[in-house]
């Protein structure tokens, strides 16, 4: 399932678009070789020992671009990747950077997949999947208290936790092993109860590690995104709900845009509602455009406000834009049909099938009728943890939450085994199943296919 890689690969690690400075990285065997052939003093580069930084310049197109450049080489294994890794600081020009990847791919490495650089570092063995998965969790943080849980995920605590519960189930399983086959000479054979027992500390275990509090909204702000086709509302609507509100022009981490954001409060809860079009909107915006900026927003969202207009036959952009939208979990969705003021047009079999994944509700932002009732739901989403990510301890996703409960489902299988007394073969079966649950979190048995989802989440570069 680890396959190691032997090949070169290339990316810029800063954001797209133009600033001052941007990196362009390497990993792999071929880094330093590549990076000399556009890079002088190309010499040094090559004799650089490890963590050394050398000024030069990165030269380009048969000397036709030449631009103040410093690289940093860091030797295998001692590197993020655990490969030869080195990085350009230069000058962020995008042609300047789009004209040195090529010139690197040239000399033998090739384009970066998304994350394959925190994926390579996996791969290597220098972290495991939820410090990998707490990687994007830093990039994404938004607040000190996100970015705290991250860190100390990313650091590893995550992890020693669930190490923890696997040492204990690896010993449990040897001495219960050793009570099966009568030749534990080295293990002391288990007694059933306290077989029992120690099943009963595991299942607490886990459950501590699942349970708590569902996640506070963050202090900072719900951050809601209005999304939908162009003219189902969405403006209206952000007109009636910030009211008379300031608009305030921020920079939200995640993205590349500017947005517009207007602040408002619901039963106590603060909403930070964000218009990503509200800078700069195509005046003629077509459908996908609007699919897309949806979708990158809705990346950024704690709750996703679905806009749809229900004076029309649903289309189907609008639903594949649902669809979207709602297949993802831990996101939060509502639905609202604007435009009640009008006839509607929207099937029954269509609003059926809206409601399946989550609360939907008719409204006219024109009229302001049910806006009320969109916003008690907002503040019910946020309230039930369906919004907002926990602000202490560990920064549980889905499927870590999915694994415990796994784990969690056969160490109960266990108990039961072991109290009908089925034999201590049964019980060892269901440990066995709790083990590999466990191996799933941090990554030494999970299935490529899932790998591969996680890491296709990363942005390219990282
Ligand atoms: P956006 O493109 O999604 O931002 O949609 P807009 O907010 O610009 O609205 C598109 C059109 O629909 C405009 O002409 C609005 O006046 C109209 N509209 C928006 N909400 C309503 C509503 O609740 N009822 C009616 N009748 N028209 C609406």
């Amino acid at each position: 399932m680890k396959t190691k890689v032997s090949n070169t690969i290339v990316a810029t690690s800063t954001p797209a678009g133009r600033s001052p400075r941007a990196i362009v990285r390497l990993s792999g065997p071929g880094s330093v070789r590549a990076a000399a052939a556009v890079f002088e003093p190309a010499a040094a580069l090559e004799q650089a020992a490890s963590y050394s930084s050398i000024y030069g310049a990165v030269v380009l197109d048969n000397d036709a671009i030449r631009c103040p450049a410093t690289v940093y080489v860091m030797r295998a294994p001692r590197s993020y990747t655990c490969e030869d890794v080195v990085e350009f600081h230069t000058v962020g020009a995008p042609p300047v950077l789009a004209a040195l990847s090529d010139a690197l791919v040239a000399a033998g490495a090739r384009p970066a997949e998304p994350g394959e650089f925190t994926k390579r570092a996996f791969l290597n063995g220098r972290i495991d999947l939820t410090q990998a998965e707490a990687v994007q969790g830093v990039i994404r943080a938004r607040s000190e208290a996100e970015l705290r849980a991250s860190q100390a995920q990313l650091g590893g605590a995550f992890r020693s936790a669930v190490d923890g519960l696997r040492a204990r189930l690896v010993q449990l399983l040897a001495s219960i092993e050793a009570a099966i086959d009568f030749v534990g000479e080295d293990i002391e054979p288990i007694e059933p109860g306290d077989a029992a027992a120690q099943v009963d500390g595991l299942i607490a275990e886990v459950g501590s590690l699942t349970e708590g509090e569902p996640p506070a909204p963050p202090k900072e702000g719900v951050v809601t995104v209005l999304a939908g086709l162009p003219n189902a509302g969405k403006s209206s609507l952000l007109n009636a709900l910030a009211g008379q509100g300031r608009a305030i022009v921020t920079h939200l981490p995640g993205t590349t845009r500017d947005t517009i954001e207007h602040r408002f409060d619901v039963e106590g809860t603060t909403f930070r509602l964000v218009d990503t079009a509200g800078i700069r909107k195509p005046e003629h915006e077509i459908e996908g455009q609007a699919v897309e900026r949806a979708e990158d927003a809705a990346r950024i969202a704690d709750l996703v406000v679905l806009v749809i207009d229900g004076s029309r036959p649903l289309t189907d952009e609008a639903k594949a834009l649902w669809e979207r939208l709602t297949s993802e979990p831990g996101r939060a969705v509502i639905t609202v049909v604007n435009k009640s003021d009008l006839p509607q047009a929207l099937s029954a079999g269509d609003e059926g099938r809206l409601a399946q994944r989550g609360p939907i509700l008719g409204l006219s932002a024109l009229r302001g009728d049910g806006l009320d009732d969109l916003k008690s739901e907002m503040a019910r989403a946020a309230r039930s943890g369906a919004a907002g990510r926990p602000t202490h301890g560990f920064w549980l996703n889905t499927r870590h939450r999915a694994a415990l409960a796994r784990a969690g489902e056969a160490l109960r299988l266990a108990r039961a085994a072991l109290a009908d007394e089925l034999g201590l073969e049964f019980a060892a079966a269901d440990l066995h199943d709790a083990l590999k649950a466990l191996g799933d979190i941090v990554g030494e048995t999970t299935p490529d296919d899932i790998l591969d989802a996680i890491f296709a989440e990363f942005c390219i570069g990282k």
